[in-house]
């Protein structure tokens, strides 16, 4: 079992044991499954016995996660199950709702499922229980409502982890031949609202095979409830995730994966194409999705340009996206911290590590004096860590350094004049006063742009996905602003900020403004991150002439630089 469902389960039990009353093993459970969700190289740990080397495991837990490891069940968490039913849980993690309330709403009226619950609202029953009103039962009310629409929203870093976990169940099952990870998370979208899949089974008798799968999901240790009437078949994994399994027809895996994994929009532009083109798509007989396409007429698709926008347009115009920027064609691993700032591995380190994930040279940018909270460098340390730099003994990668430099209220850039003629890159950043107001905060990026040494604008708009909304700029004026500046924009792959936006960063390439990719890694681990600003990137349609550190290295060197004035 993967660590991701590993830590999701160690959270069930949290929760079983918050409904037991036993706050202290609920609290214990849930800090091990943060550790868990922090560890690298779990497996390892458990093959050796050193669970209980991390933070927050103390034997027991360790005797649970290698069980769950292992065989993928524990004991425990199969008898908290048969005492709380899952309607529990799902009530539980609802907003507004929450453990207590559950549990009483379950204690005293036993609904069978969230519909029940839902009834027993607008009848009026849930506000008549002690400690409830007809505030909260409207509340809880539209929580289910929204759920039952909605499901959950999630960040693509944790999707992917829920999406590999259900993958995996799922091929593990014999009688299941196929299972494609489709939907938002194949398009690299930076929100998931759920995790679709297409899947083969062996069975050729399709009811029976759906019966199958809809089998198959619900033993998923994780997914509380499946509706087996709809097609696709719709599930919710604890915390309210939904998922989506489309079953493919015997020879029609090629539709079933286009319909899984595309935006409504783009599905059905390509029905009506088809309903154009006499084409039953049901009917057609295509393993593979490139045979679908060209039955319509079109190239095959990469998946992050199925939003339904213009690209069947662009396709049908003659462009087939096959030039898309790719991982492979990045050369410099671009923003990166040490511990020198308020990163977690030393300079030797993330060198070595960029070497060793096949980049040609890494630009090492930690935080300015200004970004006091993040240990930022002033003159001094600065001076210093140059000289570290320059005294690396054969470096496995070539070193760019560089600074990560505050933007200041007044546009001004946090960087010690000194340095400017020495350093080989300056990343502007706006990390304080986000919450300026739209003229404060244009002006303020536009008179950073105006310094002639501004040369990338790191993680432009400052969001946080589903966390912290992005800076309030006319963005129209500010791309301007940087297309005169000759300046570039960073697209950022820390999964947490994905930022600038496809749609912002199609803005800024129609004015011919440049792209730098990067990994704004903090640790060794994270500068693979640069993979999900390729992502981006791809969604925006950017080819590998938009990105500046596509090029040669020696060519990024020169084109980074900073001019002093
Ligand atoms: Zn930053
Ligand atoms: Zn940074």
């Amino acid at each position: 079992m993967e660590p991701a469902s590993i830590a999701a389960q160690l959270r069930e039990l949290a929760m079983y044991y918050e409904l037991d009353g036993d706050r202290h093993r609920a609290f214990a459970y849930d800090k091990a499954a943060k550790s868990i969700d922090a560890t690298q190289g779990l497996q390892r740990l458990i093959d050796e016995g050193r669970l209980e080397e991390l933070p927050n495991i103390g034997p027991s837990t360790a005797r649970v996660i290698a069980e769950l490891s292992r065989t993928g069940r524990v004991a425990v968490l199969d008898r908290m199950r048969t005492q709380w039913p899952s309607v529990v849980i799902e009530l539980a993690t609802l907003p507004k709702v929450g453990v207590q309330k559950a549990r009483k709403i379950f204690k005293s009226l036993t609904p069978p499922d969230l519909d029940a619950v839902a009834a027993m609202c607008r009848s009026g029953v849930i506000s008549e229980l002690p400690g409830f009103g007809k505030v909260s039962e409207q509340k809880i009310l539209q929580s289910i409502e929204e759920r039952k629409l909605n499901g959950t929203r999630v960040i693509l870093v944790e999707a992917e982890d829920h999406a590999a976990s259900l993958a995996h169940h799922l091929r593990s099952d014999p009688a299941i031949s196929r299972v494609e990870i489709c939907g938002p998370v194949r398009r690299w979208c930076e929100v998931v609202d759920v995790l679709a899949y297409a899947v083969m089974s062996k069975d050729r008798d399709r009811e029976r095979a759906t019966n199958d799968v809809a089998n198959r999901l619900a033993e998923f240790g994780l997914v509380t409830s499946v509706d087996r009437s709809s097609d696709p078949l719709v599930g919710f994994v604890a915390g309210g995730l939904k998922c989506e399994i489309h079953v493919a027809a015997p020879g029609r895996f090629g539709w079933t994966m286009i319909e899984a994994t595309g935006s409504r929009a783009h599905v059905s532009q390509l029905r009506e194409r088809a309903v154009e083109r006499g084409i039953d798509l049901t009917k057609l007989d295509a393993d593979d999705e490139a045979l679908v396409y060209r039955a319509l007429g079109l190239p095959w698709l990469p998946p992050e340009v199925r939003d339904g926008t213009d690209e069947i347009a662009a396709a049908v115009a003659g462009d087939d996206f096959s030039d898309l920027i790719t991982l492979d064609d990045i050369t410099v691993a671009s923003h990166c911290h040490t511990t020198e700032s308020d990163g977690k591995n030393s300079l030797v380190d993330m060198v070595r590590g960029a070497a060793e994930r096949g980049f040609d040279a890494i630009t090492i940018t930690d935080h300015s004096a200004n970004a006091s909270y993040a240990n930022g460098l002033d003159l001094d340390r600065l001076r210093a860590q140059a000289a570290d730099i320059a005294a690396l003994d054969t470096p496995d990668a070539l070193v760019m350094h560089g600074t990560e430099a505050d933007i200041l209220e007044d546009g001004t850039i946090d960087v010690p004049p000194e340095m400017i003629g020495k350093l080989g890159v300056i990343i502007a950043s706006v990390h304080q006063r986000y919450k300026l107001d739209e003229d404060g905060m244009t002006r303020r990026v536009i008179a950073a742009m105006k310094q002639p040494y501004f040369k990338i604008w790191g993680h432009p708009l400052g969001r946080l996905v589903l966390r912290r909304d992005p800076i309030a700029v006319r963005i129209d004026e500010v791309l301007d602003a940087l297309a005169e500046s000759r300046g570039a924009i960073e697209i950022n792959g820390d999964p947490y900020r994905l930022d600038l936006d496809p749609e912002n960063v199609r803005r800024a390439a129609r004015r011919g403004i440049q792209f730098v990719l990067a990994s704004d890694a903090h640790s060794v681990r994270a500068i693979a991150a640069v993979r999900y600003a390729v992502g981006l990137a791809r969604r925006a349609r950017l080819r590998k002439k938009d990105v500046i550190n596509a090029r040669p290295a020696g060519e990024v060197i020169d084109l980074i630089r900073p001019n002093p004035s």
